[in-house]
């Protein structure tokens, strides 16, 4: 028998009313229905520890998908099904989604008693899941709206900032489950159970997590790298022999614990900027990550991980040019040069941003950043306001002159010899005059 406790107070107290209300109607439905409904996973776990979480996983004692459907039409969300796994996603008009998850059917054995049976097959599926901390059931029926059970422990391992596996095959079973619980403890600043972690190792001797496939380690991977911090999480890695898993080359040692600290300085300096050019954060930890590793490794660790082409291209295929440039900025300004805008531009156009970003930690030089600054704020967004055309119209020929003439503009424009646009066509005259 799980332990039970009755939440329903405390749920109205820590979560917004239009969730509450989210959770009844589901819970109306299942009524309507006659089945059981249960919000399971990370929605309870960060429920109990008062964190914010919208994102409600759901688990029906019966046909998930057919639940789903009938409370899309009485809703109007639309509903995503996936046959195969007897799940499906629920997205409502204002976008926010929810999944929905089947029980196992095959443990109806015995339709006649269906409670027993119902708590039996909600507590095998909870079975499959990661950690304890993860188990937890919240009872969503309007009898029992708010009644949470713990098959497995869960809320003393919540209580003890726990991490625990259920079984001991759990990372046999799926060895991904390494990296979740690193994810999990770090996030939390949770432990690992002692024991969980000797199961964590031998799966990392035994070769198991090495053997994990590249899209799954990837997936996995991200997810640490997007997680607020990294930095722990990607040392405890380390410590627990996860790296030479993704890697042999790859290591933490105290240049990358310095390069660590630079970037999350530079990312909230980036921050601070508040540009619009969109960034993901995690492609720069990616980079600090590999920092060590040769172009070689580091079209092995591509390969490994199946990164999609385009993301390689953009993050790996630019690498080499990309730190060679900054590093000939650095030396310029090391030497008292001048750096006219016209300059900065011609070098760092064109540069995807995480390279820029990572290149400055590794840096780590503040007039460098200075530099940056200038031209990401400045002049990353300058065109020359003057058409293809109208220069065709001045007499300069189609084909490369064009784009040529409209360079030097637009150098003329950056270094502010140029304002107007009318200045602008009367310099481009000029050229035009002394190529002739
Ligand atoms: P987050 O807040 O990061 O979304 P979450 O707990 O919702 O955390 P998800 O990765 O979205 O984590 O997974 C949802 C649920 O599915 C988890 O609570 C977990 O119990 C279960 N789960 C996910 N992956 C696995 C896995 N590899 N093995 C077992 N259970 C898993």
């Amino acid at each position: 028998e799980p332990k039970q406790r009755d939440l329903a107070t405390l749920l109205r107290r820590r979560l917004p009313a239009d969730s509450v209300q989210l959770l009844e109607l589901l819970g109306n439905s299942g009524d309507e229905q006659g089945v059981a409904v249960h919000a399971v996973g990370g929605f309870v776990r960060d429920l109990l520890l008062d964190l914010p979480n919208l994102d409600l996983d759901i688990t029906i004692e019966g046909d998930g998908i057919f639940f789903a459907e009938t409370f899309g039409e009485q809703h109007g969300c639309r509903v995503r099904p996936h046959q195969a796994f007897g799940t499906a996603v629920v997205v409502f008009p204002d976008g926010r989604k929810l999944d929905v998850a089947s029980t196992r059917l095959e443990y109806y054995d015995s339709p006649g008693v269906l409670p027993t049976v119902e708590r039996a097959s909600l507590r095998h599926d909870l079975y499959r899941r990661d950690f304890t901390i993860n188990t937890l059931a919240l009872c969503l029926n309007h009898d029992r709206f708010g009644v949470l059970l713990d098959f497995f422990g869960g809320q003393k391992d919540l209580q003890d900032k726990t991490v625990r596996v259920l079984h001991n095959l759990s990372f046999v079973e799926d060895p991904t489950r390494a990296f979740r619980a690193i994810r999990f403890e770090q996030r939390l600043s949770f432990q690992l159970d002692p024991h969980t972690e000797g199961l964590l190792r031998s799966a990392v001797r035994a070769g198991l997590v090495e053997r994990v496939g590249g899209k799954r380690l990837m997936g996995e991977l991200i997810q640490i790298l997007k997680e607020q911090e990294p930095t722990l999480a990607v040392k405890r890695m380390a410590q627990l022999g996860l790296l030479p898993c993704i890697h042999t080359g790859l290591r933490f040692g105290p240049d990358s614990e310095q390069l660590f600290a630079e970037l999350e300085r530079v990312l909230a300096w980036y921050q601070l900027l508040y540009l619009e050019t969109p960034l993901e954060p995690w492609t720069v930890w990616f980079l600090a990550l590999m920092d060590r590793l040769d172009s070689p490794q580091y079209l092995e660790v591509c390969q490994r991980l199946m990164m999609p082409e385009r993301l390689m291209e953009r993050i790996f295929g630019h690498r080499h040019k990309a730190l060679k440039r900054l590093q000939h900025l650095r030396q310029a300004l090391g030497r008292g040069q001048e750096i006219s805008n016209s300059q900065l531009y011609t070098l760092l156009h064109g540069m995807p941003l995480e390279l820029l970003l990572y290149g400055l930690a590794r840096s780590g030089q503040d007039e460098l950043r200075r530099l940056v600054s200038h031209y990401l704020t400045r002049l990353a967004e300058v065109k020359s306001l003057v058409s293809g055309t109208e220069l065709q119209d001045l007499g300069v020929p189609r084909g490369p002159a064009i784009r040529t003439m409209k360079e030097r503009l637009l150098s003329a424009r950056l270094d502010g010899l140029i304002a107007s646009k009318d200045e602008e066509l009367e310099l481009a005259r000029q050229l035009i005059v002394e190529q002739l």
